[in-house]
């Protein structure tokens, strides 16, 4: 299967990067701009890995690639919007910066639109799928305040990943929102219980029907366990 992740230079993005390698996928890893981590894989693992040049707020730069790719006769059999950011952290609404909220929605729901508005087209290897990575910090049921624009970006990914299962349906394409787990990662910080590998491998186990999503809505955690919404 050939696997698009976007933001793929650390934290998860880095790790599902790794683990669809070591499954034999051919990885698409999207970067901003490529850390030494990432580049480092590229020895190891040769054309199985292509690193790409992405920033998830560029639709040109997104168009651009994908036509590059279609242009190829090239196909995808999943696509992982990763890239977020976690901004104004525990802010109170009276000293939230909307500077935060803009960018944070630019990144967090605007990038994986884009993404998926112009690679969509070349999704059509047998049971693919899109994976959003959400948060449970988007889930109504539990909302707590502090992480304004964060939570309420999750929220509306949700309600895209629903809208384009929709969409996507009767061509057999999954869509999954999935909490990754409270992990090590730069976002998530040293006291995190969970490793990002063991959320990376959750993850490839959805796309791969390993784990089938269980629940109403298509908002798991990376063990397939319903969320609530
Ligand atoms: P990190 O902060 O460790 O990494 C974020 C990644 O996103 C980096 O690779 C970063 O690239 C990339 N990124 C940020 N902005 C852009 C952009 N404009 N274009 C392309 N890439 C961008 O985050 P995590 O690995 O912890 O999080 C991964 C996902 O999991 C996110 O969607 C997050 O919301 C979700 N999540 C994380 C949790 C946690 O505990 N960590 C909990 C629940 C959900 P660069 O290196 O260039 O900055």
């Amino acid at each position: 299967m050939n696997i698009l992740i976007t933001g793929a230079n650390r934290g998860l993005g880095y790790e599902m990067v790794v683990e669809a390698l070591e499954r034999g996928h051919h990885v698409i890893a999207g970067a901003r701009q490529a850390s030494q981590k990432l580049a480092g894989l590229q020895e190891q693992y040769g054309e199985q890995l292509e690193t790409v040049q992405l920033d998830v707020t560029d639709e040109a730069g997104i168009a651009a690639l994908a036509a590059t790719l279609k242009e190829q006769d090239r196909t995808l059999g999943a696509i992982i919007n990763n890239a977020a950011i976690l901004a104004a952290r525990n802010t109170s609404i009276e000293e939230l910066d909307m500077n935060d909220v803009l960018q944070s929605f630019d990144i967090n729901l605007f990038g994986p639109m884009r993404v998926v508005k112009h690679f969509l087209p070349l999704l059509t290897e047998p049971g693919a799928a899109i994976m959003n990575i959400s948060s449970e910090a988007g889930s109504i049921t539990n909302a707590y305040p502090g992480d304004y624009p964060y939570g309420i970006t999750k929220t509306a990914l949700n309600m895209f990943t629903q809208q384009l299962l929709s969409a996507v349906k009767e061509r057999g394409v999954q869509v999954v929102s999935v909490h990754p787990g409270w992990m090590k990662t730069d976002m998530g910080g040293e006291q995190a219980p969970t490793d990002p590998r063991q959320s990376s491998k959750g993850i490839l186990d959805i796309i791969e029907g390993r784990i089938v999503p269980q629940g109403k809505f298509n908002f798991v955690d990376y063990t397939g366990k319903e969320m609530p919404i």
